[in-house]
């Protein structure tokens, strides 16, 4: 039945296409997708227009979702998958957009086993089989004002693609010519040497947030993986090589180009 993918395929890209204009304003804007080739552009282009087609963007708190925003949200996710497929993020359906910052109200238990309800202000948030959910200040800001290694809609895709193998833990599954314990060894070294910065209170490039657990850490080194790759380069080499292999991409490259 690929055939009748392709033509499926084929009739969305002549049918639905993004207007040049739009593609042009959102492109502009996105600093990530600087020193693409003309051809990884048109291709990122093709896969923005097929994942707007299969995925469900809905604003809530009454936000209207123009194209131009659906295209800046969807043209990011796909630049994390724009040499791996759309069907990387396949199991599940919406994208669901707040006007700002959204508040969440979740169990934590500390450290002695007491539960309390905390109430959170979030940026974004990915769910199991469930939703990407982004706030539009925040992906606006990201555009607006890029700070190195900031991008909510990376972060948030970036989750899911390590849950394509179940819960986030910052160990998506790697492709058959990767090596399990190159990735263990970058990423647990890195993850490590980053806890034990913020103890001893050393300046980082990276954000703190990322030593919170595993899942953050992939999230956050794969902002800058993608909008400030020569940071992470020369930061936690290793695990800038793994997410060359991971994503199939040379963001530092491009930058040389
Ligand atoms: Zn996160």
């Amino acid at each position: 039945m690929r055939w009748l993918d392709r033509l499926r395929t084929l009739y969305v890209l002549r049918r639905c296409p993004i207007s040049h204009q739009v593609w042009e304003q959102v492109s502009d804007k996105c600093t990530a997708f600087n020193g693409l080739s003309a051809v990884e552009r048109a291709h990122l282009r093709e896969l923005t227009t097929l994942f707007l087609h299969r995925k469900t963007l809905v604003g809530a708190h009454e936000l209207a979702v123009s194209e131009p925003m659906a295209v800046t949200i969807a043209a990011q996710a796909c630049l994390l998958v724009l040499k791996l497929g759309l069907d990387d993020f396949d199991g599940w359906n919406d994208v669901i957009i707040y006007p700002g910052a959204f508040k969440v109200a979740r169990n934590s238990v500390d450290e002695v086993g007491l539960v309390s309800l905390q109430s959170r202000s979030l940026s974004g948030e990915s769910w199991l089989r469930g939703p990407v959910i982004l706030s539009w200040d925040d992906v606006a800001r990201d555009l607006a004002s890029p700070h190195a290694g900031h991008s909510v809609v990376v972060h948030e895709f970036a989750h899911k693609l390590d849950m394509c193998n179940g819960r986030a833990n910052g160990m998506p599954p790697l492709h058959s010519d990767m090596v399990r314990a190159d990735w263990t060894q970058a990423f647990a070294d890195a993850f490590e040497h980053l806890q034990q910065s913020i103890a001893h209170h050393h300046r980082s490039a990276i954000n703190d947030y990322a030593a919170t657990d595993p899942a953050e850490f992939f999230a956050v080194v794969s902002e800058l993986f993608f909008t400030a790759p020569q940071i992470l380069r020369a930061e936690y080499p290793p695990v800038y090589d793994q997410l060359v292999l991971f994503y199939r991409q040379d963001p530092y490259a491009r930058t040389r180009r």
